[in-house]
């Protein structure tokens, strides 16, 4: 009796025992989802992933600590050269191109491919006015001189058939990098396409909005014979520009003559 009874007790602890140590699952508790932490799912890659495998993004070529040789910074003549960039714009572009009419002078206007495909009747306006025309790359790319030769290439041409479209057979005389950061691979490809190189040699920093005042201020202070000048009829809110103009024109009209570079 005893002994039966020491036995039936052993058998119990061995099936508890045996019972406990099985591998499973643990029996399921309410409100807590079956996978539990002790017992996590399969990973498919239990290693952290691999970066994505898109080619790489071209390097960019450094740039170079000096501008390149070649570029245009004076107008040629005596005469001050003044050019608006980053345009055209619907707003701005037909303002300064009143004053210019107004003052019986021209000016070079480096446009922007987007803003071109977006504007053409200014494009032709520019054009029929007598000013001479700037590439300013398709979409103000401040690096596209250092991306791939090929790059910039199509970058310049997609830009000159924008202009194209809306005035076929413009003549198309400088290419300006915006931001003036210029690489000697762009000035050759330039060049190539038939077009020189533009940069300025005073700069108001209008595109910066400082007062129509200190715009006048800082191109009466440093234009001289030859000067070409740089402020901006795009890319922002220029009153001030076309403001600065209302004075600038006549005034360096009187003093120096004004016309587009040679
Ligand atoms: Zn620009």
């Amino acid at each position: 009796m005893r002994s039966r009874a020491v036995l039936a007790l052993i058998l119990g602890l061995v099936l508890l025992v045996t019972g406990c140590g099985k591998p499973g699952k643990p029996p399921a508790q309410a409100g807590s989802p079956p996978t539990a932490s002790a017992t996590p799912a399969p990973e498919p890659s239990p290693t952290p992933k691999p970066k994505r495998t898109t080619p790489p993004k071209p390097k960019l070529r450094p740039l170079p600590k000096t501008l390149p040789a070649g570029l245009q910074r004076r107008s040629g003549t005596r005469e001050v050269a003044l050019t608006f960039d980053d345009g055209p714009d619907p707003r701005w572009t037909p303002q300064i191109l009143d004053q210019l009419r107004a003052a019986h002078v021209t000016a070079t206007f480096c446009l922007i491919g987007t803003q071109a495909r977006r504007h053409p009747a200014l494009v032709a306006r520019i054009v029929r006015e007598g000013h001479q025309l700037c590439n300013h790359s398709w979409r103000h790319d401040l690096n596209l001189g250092r991306r791939p030769v090929a790059q910039i290439r199509a970058d310049l041409v997609r830009t000159n058939k924008a202009i194209r479209t809306a005035v076929p057979d413009a003549k198309i005389s400088w290419f300006r990098q915006p931001g003036g950061r210029w690489t000697p691979e762009e000035v050759t490809v330039a060049r190539q396409l038939g077009m020189r190189p533009l940069h300025w040699a005073v700069d108001p920093q209008d595109w910066d909005h400082p007062p129509a005042k200190t715009i006048i201020k800082r191109v009466t202070a440093a234009a001289r014979p030859g000067s070409i000048v740089l402020m901006h009829d795009g890319g922002g809110d220029r009153r001030q520009t076309m403001a600065a103009c209302r004075q600038l024109i006549p005034d360096l009209k009187r003093r120096y003559g004004l016309a587009p570079p040679r």
